[in-house]
């Protein structure tokens, strides 16, 4: 017989899952519901309008999509690229190229605006690649890049985009929740994001929304769209505002009760309040780490990327030269049941990236991880 497993109890300050709140895991084992019961139609709304606010948007095209982050990248880009189509794409670390390789399985053609991982893209760079392809109508971009640790100003690259008339897709998977996100206003067309990074809930849920440009685009298409699971018309005819609900697919409903507890936590916390929040600690967080190389003489802890260009929760600190950095990562696990992240890409080997997400962004957690990586260190 096999024994029910038991996790253990990790402290998770990597790039994600980040360590779900305790009220979130109680909200999971309440009895599931169908996916048309009444009552979970009204959790659906719920969660709508719980959306609005913490995207800042009143578009009523908002909802959940049931998967992780990359099925919301996959969602925005199949409903507003067609095959044949350019499309500008900012790639300075791993996650703009993964939107890049989704728009070539789309068959459009991505004209890619590339920038040095570990530094923000140039704005410049979008408007000289826009202004040289007046046939682009669609720009995406990530806003916290998490393989760097670069928060990217989207707000700049959105007034760019529209300025040569692009829709934006703009990749918020890291920053929802932690950082400033602000959909109507910055004029962002279609967004995704994830539950289990800023929004301290268990992956499998990525929140999307889309902009009445983006629903028009989508309506005066020429081709029908290539996917059956991602079609918004049809996963509309389940999140509408209709009066009749359709079954699209088996919601998870235990799921739904987990994000909806997330972002009530957030609303409660005030959004505001949460973006000061990891802002605050993540200023500690640097100021320790600095404390630390002066401690350990031999060790020279810093950040990556330059001040004003960092995610707030989402550290990346280069490896020491000398130091072996997957092992600094397992005795971290073993010794302090800590996990961190390691490099991506490019990157792998040269960083580590250290989460301070949601329910993990607090001092306890910094105390922890600055005590973790002394012992080990030294
Ligand atoms: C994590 C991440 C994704 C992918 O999300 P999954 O939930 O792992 O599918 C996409 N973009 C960014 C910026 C991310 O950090």
């Amino acid at each position: 017989m096999y024994k029910s497993f038991q996790p253990p109890n990790r402290i998770l300050m990597g790039p994600g899952p980040s360590n779900v709140h305790p009220r979130v895991l109680e909200a999971l084992s309440k009895p599931t519901l169908g996916h048309l019961d009444p009552k979970f139609i009204e959790l659906m709304d719920e969660i709508k309008e719980l959306l609005k606010y913490t995207f800042k948007t009143e578009s009523d095209s908002t909802f959940v999509l049931s998967g992780p982050g990359s099925l919301g990248m996959e969602a925005c880009l199949v409903n507003l690229v067609e095959p044949g189509m350019k499309v500008a794409v900012c790639i300075s670390g791993y996650f703009g190229n993964r939107m890049k390789q989704i728009i070539e399985k789309i068959g459009a053609i991505p004209i890619v605006v590339n920038e040095k991982w570990g530094r923000a893209v140039d704005p410049q760079k979008l408007e000289d690649t826009l202004k040289a392809n007046p046939d682009v109508k669609v720009a995406a971009f990530v806003h916290a890049e998490t393989s760097t640790g670069v928060l990217q100003d989207i707000k700049t690259l959105s007034d760019i985009a529209h300025k040569y008339d692009c829709l934006v897709v703009a990749d918020t998977v890291t920053s929802l929740g932690a950082v400033e996100v602000r959909v109507d206003e910055w004029q962002l067309d279609a967004v995704y994001s994830c539950s289990q990074k800023g929004l301290s809930c268990v992956a499998g849920m990525s929140p999307v929304t889309f902009s009445e440009r983006a629903i028009s685009h989508i309506k005066n298409r020429k081709t029908p769209i290539q996917s059956w699971f991602n079609d918004l018309n049809l996963l509309m005819s389940y999140w509408g505002n209709n009066p009749k609900r359709a079954y699209h697919h088996t919601a998870p409903a235990n799921h739904f009760y987990g994000i909806h507890e997330a972002l009530s936590i957030l609303k409660e916390e005030g959004i505001e309040n949460s973006w000061r929040r990891h802002k605050e600690n993540s200023a500690k967080f640097i100021q320790r780490l600095s404390e630390l190389t002066t401690t350990c003489k031999k060790i020279n802890l810093e950040p990556l990327v330059p001040e004003g260009e960092r995610i707030p929760n989402l550290i990346a600190v280069k490896v020491p030269e000398g130091v072996d950095e997957a092992k600094v990562r397992t005795e971290l696990l073993q010794k302090h049941n800590l996990e961190i992240g390691a490099g991506l890409g490019e990157l792998t080997g040269k960083i580590w990236r250290i989460g301070l997400m949601g329910y993990n962004s607090n001092e306890k957690m910094i105390d922890y991880c600055i005590g973790s990586l002394k012992d080990v260190l030294s």
